[in-house]
């Protein structure tokens, strides 16, 4: 059974990202520029695609203790309609992304970028428009988070 494990937001090192294997899952931290008379943290439970059909959940708490029980409790209920589709949607989102930075950072164009609609991948391989999802799905696909 995959558990949820949590790691610092490397972009707010106040923040954590929640983690169920390879897939961001949600996050807490503390809330910025609120009074100190409301609550100080807060949580969000879900990802894309499930969070675009409503199928995510997320509030404020009082400390890190109480954002996280809250947290577990969505996470419970909200686990059993997360489906493979969706954990494998959001790899191909996530793989897509790193793959079109990657295409640029080596200086190459993308099909959609070329006259002639087609373009070579930094694999090597020669894609046009029509393959160009394809090969992303069948060659750049990782279950890493670190892609
Ligand atoms: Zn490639």
């Amino acid at each position: 059974m995959i558990e949820l494990t949590r790691r610092r937001d490397p972009h707010r090192p106040d923040r954590w990202k929640i983690y169920f294997g390879d897939v961001c899952v949600g996050d807490i931290g503390p809330r910025a520029g609120v009074p100190t008379t409301v609550d100080q943290w807060e949580w969000y439970c879900g990802f894309v695609p499930p969070a675009r059909r409503g199928v995510d959940a997320g509030g404020t708490a009082i400390d890190l203790h109480d954002a996280r029980k809250k947290f577990a409790d969505a996470w419970q209920s909200l686990q059993t309609t997360f489906t493979d589709d969706d954990f494998a949607e959001y790899r191909y989102a996530r793989a897509w992304t790193a793959w079109k930075e990657r295409m640029w950072k080596d200086g190459r164009k993308l099909p959609t970028q070329t006259q002639n609609g087609r373009s070579r991948c930094f694999c090597g391989s020669e894609i046009d428009i029509r393959g160009m999802a394809a090969h992303v799905r069948a060659a750049h696909i990782t279950e890493s988070a670190n892609v």
